[in-house]
């Protein structure tokens, strides 16, 4: 699945899901933006694995909830790797509570990172894609966002919205050659799931047909086959990765 050079922005990518799929951009010749809000070091880490497989990184600082950061994200991108031509919108965090117990903190932060992050940075990228005449926007969901979950109103709210937000403006810009779709895991084998309970941990891989988690790299594997030439026909979907949770 080679890309030549084709230049991509991750954002969250210094670690967990991220990461996983900076790394097979990498296998695939993509050249990556590794976008991180804080850990600088972890972001080096990521730049220097995509940079020793072969490909190109950079590490570029910014919180994807703000208007000014996402547009100098894309600035600095542009000068040191070219315009953003594959998006992957994968910075995402959780603040579960009962919806009586949940704070507007709670509400708000999940909804600012998890879908607002989502607007600001497509708009962004769509831009040049429509001038090039090629893009990808590939959009990190849940299955949460297409099933719900107790305790995760805010979380499903975002990730649903984001599965309407893909289908339209999948609408809008599949006649410039760019295909928007949505990628929804299901439990994955990062620092989120490694804090489950055990109990809980054992009750949630009951209910997954596959019967484990998943890890990055297959969440990685299907993001790398859209961001491909082979999924040039494939646009305004939402994916499940999930070992069957959504069937089950
Ligand atoms: P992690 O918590 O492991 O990593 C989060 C990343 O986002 C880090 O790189 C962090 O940077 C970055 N980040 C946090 N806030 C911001 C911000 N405001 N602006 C820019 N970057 C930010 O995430 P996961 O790998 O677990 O999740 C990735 C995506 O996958 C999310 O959208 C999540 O909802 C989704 N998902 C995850 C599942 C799972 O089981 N893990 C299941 C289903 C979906 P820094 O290192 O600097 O803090």
């Amino acid at each position: 699945m080679a890309s030549d050079g084709r230049v991509s922005l991750i954002t969250g990518s210094s670690r967990g899901i991220g990461k996983a799929i900076a790394s097979q951009f990498a296998n695939q010749g993509i050249r990556v933006a590794v976008n991180y809000i804080s850990n600088r070091a972890a972001a080096d880490v990521v730049v220097k694995l995509v940079e020793d497989a072969g490909s190109s990184a950079v590490a570029v600082q910014g919180d994807v909830t703000k208007r000014t950061d996402v547009e100098r994200i894309f600035v600095e991108t542009s000068e040191l790797l070219g315009p953003v031509e594959i998006l992957v919108n994968n910075a995402g965090i959780i603040s579960d509570s009962l919806l009586m117990r949940m704070s507007d903190e709670d509400w708000d932060s999940v909804i600012d990172l998890d879908l607002r992050s989502i607007f600001l940075c497509t708009r962004e990228a769509i831009r040049t894609m429509v001038r090039s005449r090629w893009g990808r926007v590939i959009n990190i969901g849940s299955v949460v966002g297409l099933r719900g979950n107790a305790g995760q109103a805010n979380y499903a709210a975002a990730k649903a919205g984001m599965v309407g937000f893909t289908q339209s403006i999948a609408k809008e810009v599949g006649s410039r050659n760019i295909t928007v779709n949505c990628v929804a895991p299901g439990y994955v084998e990062t620092d989120i799931v490694e804090d489950l309970p055990k109990e809980l941990k054992q009750a949630i891989m009951d209910r997954v047909p596959i019967g484990r988690f998943g890890t990055p790299e297959e969440i990685a594997g299907m993001v790398g086959f859209l961001a491909s030439d082979a999924a040039s026909y494939v646009t305004g979907q939402a994916i499940a990765v999930d070992g069957g949770l959504v069937i089950s």
